[in-house]
Protein backbone atom coordinates (compact mmCIF):
# COMPACT_ATOMS: atom_id res chain seq x y z
CA UNK A 1 0.00 0.00 0.00
CA UNK A 2 0.96 3.65 -0.80
CA UNK A 3 2.23 6.35 1.52
CA UNK A 4 2.19 9.82 0.90
CA UNK A 5 4.10 13.06 1.39
CA UNK A 6 3.00 16.79 1.12
CA UNK A 7 5.16 19.95 1.23
CA UNK A 8 2.51 22.57 1.63
CA UNK A 9 4.29 26.24 0.40
CA UNK A 10 3.56 28.59 2.80
CA UNK A 11 4.07 31.23 0.92
CA UNK A 12 1.07 30.52 -1.71
CA UNK A 13 -1.27 29.59 0.87
CA UNK A 14 -4.29 31.95 1.44
CA UNK A 15 -5.58 30.00 4.45
CA UNK A 16 -8.54 28.80 2.75
CA UNK A 17 -9.42 25.60 4.59
CA UNK A 18 -9.64 23.05 1.15
CA UNK A 19 -7.05 20.96 1.82
CA UNK A 20 -8.24 20.38 5.55
CA UNK A 21 -11.58 19.81 4.57
CA UNK A 22 -11.16 17.43 1.87
CA UNK A 23 -8.10 15.33 2.99
CA UNK A 24 -10.31 11.93 3.51
CA UNK A 25 -7.62 10.97 6.33
CA UNK A 26 -7.58 14.01 8.26
CA UNK A 27 -3.83 14.40 8.12
CA UNK A 28 -4.02 18.22 7.65
CA UNK A 29 -5.14 20.44 10.38
CA UNK A 30 -5.29 24.62 10.71
CA UNK A 31 -5.15 25.31 14.30
CA UNK A 32 -4.62 28.58 14.55
CA UNK A 33 -1.15 28.39 15.78
CA UNK A 34 0.59 28.97 12.63
CA UNK A 35 -0.15 32.54 10.49
CA UNK A 36 1.18 33.65 7.95
CA UNK A 37 2.99 37.03 7.42
CA UNK A 38 -0.52 38.20 5.39
CA UNK A 39 -2.50 37.03 8.76
CA UNK A 40 -3.44 34.10 6.70
CA UNK A 41 -4.39 31.07 9.24
CA UNK A 42 -1.84 28.29 7.78
CA UNK A 43 -2.38 24.84 7.60
CA UNK A 44 -0.03 21.60 9.22
CA UNK A 45 0.33 18.52 8.41
CA UNK A 46 0.21 16.95 11.43
CA UNK A 47 -1.16 13.16 10.41
CA UNK A 48 1.96 12.06 8.25
CA UNK A 49 1.25 8.20 9.03
CA UNK A 50 -2.02 8.33 7.71
CA UNK A 51 -1.26 9.89 4.68
CA UNK A 52 -2.13 8.03 1.31
CA UNK A 53 -0.37 10.72 -1.33
CA UNK A 54 -3.69 10.39 -3.00
CA UNK A 55 -2.91 13.91 -4.12
CA UNK A 56 -6.40 15.45 -3.09
CA UNK A 57 -5.22 18.61 -1.17
CA UNK A 58 -3.15 18.99 -4.19
CA UNK A 59 -5.65 19.08 -6.80
CA UNK A 60 -8.45 21.46 -4.34
CA UNK A 61 -5.70 24.28 -3.40
CA UNK A 62 -6.35 26.60 -5.58
CA UNK A 63 -3.16 28.46 -5.06
CA UNK A 64 -1.11 25.23 -6.44
CA UNK A 65 0.65 25.57 -2.56
CA UNK A 66 0.53 21.82 -2.05
CA UNK A 67 3.24 19.39 -3.56
CA UNK A 68 2.05 14.97 -3.30
CA UNK A 69 4.91 12.53 -3.08
CA UNK A 70 3.59 9.05 -3.57
CA UNK A 71 5.87 6.32 -1.86
CA UNK A 72 5.65 3.06 -3.19
CA UNK A 73 5.53 0.25 -0.17
CA UNK A 74 8.06 -2.24 -2.70
CA UNK A 75 10.98 -3.31 -0.11
CA UNK A 76 12.32 -4.13 -3.33
CA UNK A 77 12.92 -0.52 -4.92
CA UNK A 78 11.18 2.28 -3.27
CA UNK A 79 9.92 4.49 -5.92
CA UNK A 80 9.17 7.94 -4.81
CA UNK A 81 7.05 10.22 -7.55
CA UNK A 82 6.49 13.59 -6.98
CA UNK A 83 2.58 15.27 -8.36
CA UNK A 84 2.56 18.70 -8.39
CA UNK A 85 0.74 21.71 -10.26
CA UNK A 86 4.24 24.01 -10.05
CA UNK A 87 6.81 23.48 -12.38
S1 LIG B 1 -2.20 13.37 -0.25
FE1 LIG B 1 -4.33 12.72 0.30
S2 LIG B 1 -4.12 11.73 2.30
FE2 LIG B 1 -2.23 12.91 1.95
S3 LIG B 1 -2.60 14.92 2.95
FE3 LIG B 1 -3.21 15.11 0.78
S4 LIG B 1 -5.41 14.64 0.71
FE4 LIG B 1 -4.60 13.90 2.67
S1 LIG C 1 -6.02 24.62 0.11
FE1 LIG C 1 -4.08 25.67 -0.40
S2 LIG C 1 -4.48 27.85 -0.07
FE2 LIG C 1 -6.11 26.70 0.95
S3 LIG C 1 -5.37 26.45 3.09
FE3 LIG C 1 -4.73 24.62 1.96
S4 LIG C 1 -2.64 25.09 1.24
FE4 LIG C 1 -3.60 27.04 1.81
Amino acid sequence: MATGQIVIHEEYCKGCGYCEVFCPQGCIVITGEKVSPEGFLLPAFNHQKKCKGCGVCSQMCPEFAIEVYQIKADKERKKKTRRSKRG
